[in-house]
């Protein structure tokens, strides 16, 4: 019989039991000992899970106790010198994400972190160096496998393949990190036998890579690996997820594996390619169950696309999730608070496992009375889903329909915009402003939580956060501010704080899912068309305002970072949505001006990382991205001024994306690199006005006078000082009042200083 099986499952439990277990590990609350044991309970839940759901296979290797590329590079011996130890322990692991040394606490670098392929995932990326060296160093899988053996579970193992492994490693020298490849291959190949010897057939081997542009020497790489790897006798699974083949479908199909897993959820046209391409005897794993969202599948139509396949392979089709589950929350049964109609078109991980096990005996033409009733069921769902009143706007289709080109353009180009807003905002030379947050003080999240569970009446929480704003106007009166901000009291998270002031929105209770280490996100859920019922905001920026005789910024999040940081519809494109928001961002952002706020800030910290992982994809993004954030600030007039930020700083590859953003002020992170990377705007003449972020918010520490006035002296180097904003890298909500006010006193004297000389 054909097999069915999920790439992966979410480690962080139903109710982010790892989480708060390794996080009271981290406390000394529990022991080590106290730890291992929920980790292992956890395990044998969800491989219990996989097998009671009709799973063919418990997948063993998805586990991670912070990160699976962590523990990947523990088990190759890939430890930078400063973490060093005589054994790797699990200490030495939280040592390497959190920066800790591994002698008296001491705080050493911790390794850097960055996003998995475009997921919203983190993992740590391995440091290599020039003469590095491979050694099996860290037992975590082998262990995992016996575990799972002596529950007698029917295993396959999961591990990163050694290209992709390759590809997100950085060196810490500049050298071919490609010139490590046959070591690391012939360390594989001695954890590959390791698996093999406890009797473990099939492995999982993910090289995500494939769904990437590949230089010739990449795709030799792989050529030479699996060459290699193929000479073991594991059944090789060679996974790819995330997208197409594409380009990469030739060489994929030739490499001597037994088996092949394609993404269908992602990218469903390859499926006649992998069936043209496709050797004789191997294995297709059909990733047919999304991974990556929250939307219950349509079981009649994934069968009904997979038919054609079964007629072919027989035995030889599996069924899959698209991708580890690891990206979808746990358990929807949980979810008591989300209402019955919403509820009946989701699935979390928990009913994934249902859906591939039932796509797969489908096919395999089980017609049981069970069957049947499910696929019934889903196929009602889809339908109540597709005609409902609740997801269909037709009056925003309309209005998103009926954007025109003028829609996303402002009245007047930007040298005339910015004369006209200097007469009206009068504003010194190195004007300084901030972020948008002030410390997150736990009155305030008291506060707000006491709303929300009705402790206090809407009266006493205005009241309360209009103490707050006028405490927060007032400090910044002080320390010499010229563009203020209301301090974002009443927003817990920039993107929730809109969510839940916007249709077509929904947010769950459980749906967590892992961002880094024991970091769980609960993404809003995008279920409907969007439109905002009534201002956001305008009301506590009047408030505000009304503080002050300077200038207060209004501060809203841009419509591109709403959909990233969201569960987005699978039923309308990504652009559709995005317009959809820009438009209520774009009503806010009147009503705003119409309330007498002059300087607005839109910002779009997520807008990079949505870039898609092909090139020949990316500048279609980036031009419908850029057009919804336009779309979001042009229905003002010449003389407000439009703010955008971001807090990142890898810009020279979408220069002319930043550029088109048309925001008349653009703050950023710059302050770690000495502002070297304001090159990238002068090299591409960046026309508008630019804050290159002073000081670093992640740190407590306090920068000095003198070092932020030599990093703007620095910046002048790049941009004309009629153009330069003095601000922080990013919102302060982190830090506390007291390094807060010492940062910017110093902030704001530096300005002055510049003023003098300039
Ligand atoms: N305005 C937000 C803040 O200050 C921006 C946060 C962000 O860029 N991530 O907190
Ligand atoms: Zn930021």
């Amino acid at each position: 019989m054909a097999k069915s099986h999920i790439l992966g499952f979410p480690r962080i439990g139903a109710d982010r039991e790892l989480k708060k277990a390794i996080e009271s590990y981290w406390k000394n609350d529990i022991t080590k000992v106290e730890l291992e044991t929920v980790g292992k309970q956890l395990r044998a839940k969800h491989w219990q899970q996989q097998i009671d759901a009709g799973l063919d296979f418990i997948t063993v290797g998805d586990f991670a106790w912070y990160d699976q590329v962590l523990a990947l590079s523990a088990t190759l011996g890939v430890i930078p010198e400063r973490h060093q130890e005589e054994t790797i322990t699990l200490d030495t692991l939280f040592n390497m994400a959190r920066g800790s040394s591994p002698c008296c606490g001491q705080q050493v670098a911790a390794c850097e972190m960055t996003k998995w392929f475009d997921t919203n995932y983190h993992y740590l990326v391995p440091e290599l160096n020039a003469d590095q060296k491979f050694a099996l160093s860290y037992n975590q899988l082998i262990e995992e496998l016996q575990e799972a053996k002596a529950l007698g579970f029917p295993i396959k193992a999961n591990l990163l393949g050694p290209v992709s492994y390759l590809w997100l490693s950085k060196t810490n020298s500049d050298f071919d990190k490609l010139t490590l490849l046959p070591q690391l291959v012939a360390t594989y190949k001695q954890l590959l036998a390791n698996i093999a010897a406890e009797g473990v057939e099939w492995l999982q081997i993910e090289e995500p890579i494939l769904v990437q542009d590949l230089t010739s020497e990449w795709q030799q790489a792989l050529t030479t690996s699996y060459a290699e790897l193929a000479k073991g006798s594991n059944k090789l699974l060679l996974t790819s997820y995330f997208g197409a083949l594409g380009d990469n479908a030739k060489l994929a199909f030739s490499l001597p594996v037994a088996g092949f897993h394609i993404d269908l959820s992602r990218a469903p046209e390859q499926l006649d390619t992998a069936l043209a391409l496709l050797p004789a005897h191997a294995i297709l794993s059909a990733g047919i169950v999304n991974g990556r969202n929250i939307w219950r599948n349509d079981l009649a139509t994934s069968v009904s696309s997979l038919q054609q396949a079964k007629a072919t392979l027989g035995e030889r089709l599996w069924v899959a999730s698209s991708c580890s589950l690891q990206h979808s929350p746990v358990d929807l049964d949980n979810e008591t608070k989300l209402d019955t109609e919403l509820k009946s078109w989701l699935a979390y991980a928990t009913q994934k496992l249902t859906e591939v096990s039932t796509i797969n005996a489908l096919l395999n033409g089980d017609n049981s009375e069970q069957l049947t009733t499910r696929v019934t069921e889903s196929t009602a769902v889809v339908a109540s889903r597709a005609t409902s009143s609740r997801i269909h706007n037709a009056a925003v289709k309309e209005r998103v329909a009926a954007i025109t080109d003028k829609d996303a353009q402002r009245h007047s180009p930007f040298t005339q915009r910015i004369a006209s807003q200097q007469q009206e905002l009068n504003l010194p030379l190195f004007p300084t402003t901030t972020i948008g947050s002030f410390p997150q003080t736990s009155d305030i999240r008291q506060t707000r939580n006491q709303f929300k569970q009705n402790i206090i009446s809407q009266d006493q929480y205005i009241t309360k956060m209009q103490a707050e704003i006028k405490d927060v106007v007032k400090r910044q009166e002080a320390l010499g501010l010229d563009v203020l901000v209301h301090g974002e009291p009443e927003r817990n998270d920039m993107v929730e704080y809109f969510g839940e002031l916007l249709d077509g929105f929904a947010f769950s209770n459980y749906g967590w899912v892992q961002s880094y280490g024991t970091r769980c996100v609960k993404p809003p859920i995008i279920f409907g068309d969007i439109s905002r019922p009534a201002p956001m905001t305008v009301a506590w920026s009047k408030y505000a305002q009304a503080q002050t005789n300077k200038l207060m910024k209004g501060m809203l999040t841009g419509p591109v970072t709403i959909l990233c940081w969201s569960f987005a519809r699978d039923d309308i494109s990504r652009e559709e949505q995005t317009n959809q928001i820009a438009l209520a961002i774009r009503d806010e952002v009147v009503d705003l001006e119409h309330a007498g706020i002059k300087v607005i800030q839109i910002d779009e910290p997520a807008l990079r990382e949505g870039l898609p992982l092909r090139k020949s994809e990316q500048q279609a993004y980036l031009d419908w991205s850029t057009k919804a954030f336009r779309i979001s600030a042009s229905g003002v007039r010449d003389n407000t001024q439009i703010h955008t930020h971001m807090c990142y700083c890898e810009f020279n590859d979408i220069m002319p994306s930043i550029a088109a953003l048309d925001a008349d002020v653009i703050t950023i992170e710059t302050s770690r690199s000495n502002m070297e990377l304001l090159s990238a705007f002068t090299d591409f003449s960046y026309p508008n006005d630019i804050g290159p972020g002073v000081y670093d918010i992640h740190s407590p520490n306090v920068p000095s006078v003198e070092w932020m006035t030599q990093l703007i002296t620095n910046a002048s180097e790049y941009i004309d000082v009629a153009r330069l904003w003095v601000n922080p890298d990013c919102g302060l909500k982190t830090r506390d009042w007291k390094e807060t006010e010492a940062a910017l006193k110093n902030m704001v004297t530096a300005a002055h200083h510049l003023r003098d000389t300039f």
